[in-house]
């Protein structure tokens, strides 16, 4: 087994035609296909154990909670975190709602909320909302033309009224990533608050230790490494845990309810109200353990190096723009290529079997930060290979002649965002 890349027969999705050409798969910023370990440890589980947890003292109620247990700790580990300090969610969206909901009786009005221009809208819109249900103020730190967050003006905007401090571990358009350390030692030098990292691309592409990265909270979704939608995290520090009250209450978080009270669990499970995604945690963990089979720091070298040729590859195709500038870009870049709308581009690649993202990515802001409405967006993964970059830029450079003649412009159709 090469350990510096997935082999693609571990993934059965790549092994399927799409309009009759083999499936050229770049949308693993979105999702990444289940390897075959995960589908077989999910159909073993389903087919054996699959009962409630933690409920039940039966056999099957045994196993299962141990393997929601073992889950826990493999997840923890994965991101360099304890066992008591992870909360399973259903991925980072609702890791983030979860983060504002239990943070939010820190906040009034003369506090305030630091995010980045660079976020996706699951880092805008939690944040936005709870500035307006509390009344503090929500701060927005700009991004210099090339699309990296400017430094100077996030530490500007950190003072001791702030609370909470949002940022991404890596953007999901222009494949920029922020220094993590950096900008959690600046918060928690300017102020009390706490530091929440939206972990969605970080954790599938970038060496993850939240310690290293100094955050306080950090969210991710197991979809996108591998594993069933449905199921994610949200990491919190011990000793910050430890203050916060659940955001939701029900069965599974106390030890005792009375007719008139209640005494809630001392476990990590008083943030999991109801039936966990108990399959889904078994996948993440199945998910987990095959990304620590391989040499991360290779897969993730190789990953880089896709994607600069795909940038130079890029730079000989007549009209085509890649958006932002950096000298290193991780997991996904985002272009156009003017003589297509994003939309009539992703729509004629996948015609040629070629699945690319295209539209605002869930990130308005920052494209328009970046002077654009909509872009197409290549993201890769560590079963990518040379050949899904050449066939993606063979085919934008044959279409782009053909369509010079005849011309399919037109308008960028957004998707939900
Ligand atoms: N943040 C970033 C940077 C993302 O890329 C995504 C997924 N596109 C999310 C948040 C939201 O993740 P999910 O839809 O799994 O909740």
């Amino acid at each position: 087994m090469s350990r510096d890349a997935f082999a693609r027969g571990d993934f059965p999705l790549l092994a399927r035609t799409v309009n009759g050409r083999p499936l050229v798969y770049l949308d693993n910023a979105a999702t990444l296909p289940m390897p075959r370990l995960v589908l077989d440890e999910l159909c073993a589980f389903r087919s054996n154990s699959y009962a409630n947890i933690h409920r039940g003292v039966h056999t099957l109620s045994e196993e299962s909670s141990r393997r929601y247990d073992e889950a826990r700790r493999t997840a923890a580990e994965f991101i360099g975190g304890n066992e008591p300090e992870l909360v399973f969610t259903s991925g980072t969206t609702d890791s983030l709602n979860k983060a504002a909901a239990m943070l939010a009786p820190r906040l009034d009005e003369r506090s305030n909320v630091v995010i980045t221009a660079m976020e996706h809208h699951s880092n805008i819109l939690v944040w936005r909302s709870l500035a307006r249900r509390t009344g503090c103020d929500l701060r927005v730190a700009p991004v210099d033309g090339a699309g990296a967050l400017d430094t100077g003006a996030f530490r500007a905007l950190v003072d001791e009224s702030t609370k909470i401090v949002a940022f991404t571990q890596l953007s999901n358009v222009t494949g920029i990533a922020n220094d993590c350390a950096l900008l959690s030692g600046i918060a928690h030098e300017r102020s009390d608050a706490v530091v929440v990292v939206d972990g969605a691309q970080g954790v599938v592409h970038l060496p993850t230790d939240v310690s290293a990265l100094g955050c306080d909270m950090y969210a991710f979704s197991g979809h996108k490494l591998g594993a069933p939608t449905g199921i994610g995290g949200l990491w919190v520090r011990g000793p910050l845990l430890e203050t916060l009250e659940p955001a939701s209450f029900g069965g599974g978080t106390v030890w005792e309810v009375t007719s008139d009270r209640a005494v809630l669990s001392d476990d990590v499970e008083r943030f999991e109200a109801g039936t966990p995604p108990i399959d889904g945690a078994v996948g993440l963990a199945s998910a987990m353990r095959y990304w620590r089979a391989h040499d991360l720091d290779a897969c993730r070298l190789r990953e880089r190096r896709l994607i600069d040729r795909l940038e130079a590859g890029l730079a000989n195709i007549e009209g085509a723009q890649v958006l932002g500038r950096a000298p290193e870009r991780t997991g996904c870049l985002s272009f156009s290529v003017d003589v297509a709308s994003p939309f009539d581009w992703a729509k004629l690649l996948d015609g040629l079997g070629v699945a690319v993202r295209s539209g605002h990515h869930c990130a308005q802001p920052y494209l328009e930060a970046l002077g654009c409405a909509g872009a197409v967006r290549a993201s890769v993964a560590p079963f990518t290979s040379k050949d899904d970059i050449d066939r993606l830029l063979e085919a934008l450079a044959k279409a782009s002649l053909v369509l010079k003649g005849g011309g399919v412009r037109g308008r960028a159709r957004n998707r939900r965002g």
